[in-house]
């Protein structure tokens, strides 16, 4: 019946209240006298802009958008998307969880430092998990390990390449085929490149790090080389490259007429330096102008035109996992 009861009026008041007092705070927070304030004198001091910065937290697990420069006042929108396999566990700023909303709006005040913290889900991968070492992407850094993976395309590499070619030394299929190529060509600009060290097995690598826990303790060791599970070298894609046929490691080596040609070549061919100087604290590793990883010709061109270090870079990528360390039998 299309009468008019009591009932129905106090519905629809109750109805009207709600729409009004919702519009109402929306637009009492559009104009947040705070906001207005800061923006008057932001006015006067002449800054009336604030960088966002977002970004994945060290544990990867997910891409950020949103960052950005905005103005004072000014409505931010920052999302996360996490890889599968991980779950989002909130936006992190000066070490608190601001927010656990993926998409996550605020107004801008000053200039921020976000994170988006990512957890690896252990019941969509299983409890003992290591990245998975075939992936030429593979993110390998002294917060992941590939467990004890071994390449199973090693092939040897050809005398005239090595530093010292009375010892053997080895890498995946692809990665010594580029080399080859990358040694000819600049052979071809009257550039040697001796190749110093290449695929270091778990086993060997535990000794590496042991004897350097030996000679300069546990701590140096550690920024000298890496734990088993943790070095590039474990790869099978990872080349030393040494300034003469001595194979001696060292910084001068960007000095050499083989380290500008790498840093400037060695990516069209795949290759990409993973510990560049200036970001001693990123990688943990310092500067190490000798040391090349193969990433693939494509992610190599994308990674040098990143600018970003290497392993900022494939933090960018989802990662793949092994459970249980299922390489481990041998
Ligand atoms: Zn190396």
């Amino acid at each position: 019946m299309g009468k008019i009861t009591r009932e129905k009026v106090v519905l629809l008041t109750v109805v009207l209240v709600l729409v009004i007092s919702s519009i109402f705070i929306r637009y009492k927070l559009a104009i947040n006298p705070v906001n207005l304030l800061q923006g008057l004198n932001i006015w006067e001091t002449q800054e009336k802009v604030v960088d966002i910065e977002v970004n994945p937290s060290q544990n990867l697990g997910g891409t950020v958008d949103g960052g950005g420069r905005y103005e004072i006042g000014e409505e931010v929108t920052i999302v996360a998307n996490p890889h599968s396999n991980y779950n989002f566990v909130g936006w992190e700023e000066n070490g608190e969880i601001v927010s656990q909303r993926e998409e996550y709006k605020f107004y801008c005040e000053q200039d921020t430092y976000i994170q988006a913290v990512f957890k690896l889900d252990y019941d969509k991968i299983g409890d003992s998990v290591f990245i998975d070492g075939s992936y030429l992407l593979a993110l390998v850094t002294k917060d992941t390990n590939i467990g004890n993976y071994h390449p199973d395309d090693l092939v040897e590499l050809p005398k005239h390449v090595l530093a010292r070619p009375q010892w053997s030394y080895f890498l995946r299929q692809e990665a010594a085929e580029q080399l080859e190529k990358m040694w000819t060509d600049a052979k071809a600009q009257n550039i040697t490149l001796y190749v110093a060290s290449a695929f270091r097995s778990y086993e060997t690598q535990q000794q590496v790090f042991g004897e350097n826990v030996v000679k300069y303790g546990e701590k140096i060791a550690n920024q000298r080389s890496a734990r088993p599970g943790e070095s590039e070298h474990q790869l099978g894609t990872a080349v030393d490259f040494s300034e003469d046929s001595e194979g001696r490691l060292v910084q001068s080596f960007e000095d050499t007429q083989a380290g500008k040609w790498l840093k400037d070549n060695a990516y069209k061919y795949g290759f990409a330096m993973s510990y560049p100087e200036g970001y001693e604290d990123v990688t943990g590793y310092i500067y190490e102008p000798w040391h090349y990883r193969y990433i693939g010709v494509d992610s190599a061109k994308q990674w040098y035109n990143s600018n970003k270090p290497l392993s900022e870079f494939l933090k960018q990528h989802p990662q793949r996992f092994v459970r249980n360390n299922e390489r481990a039998s041998n």
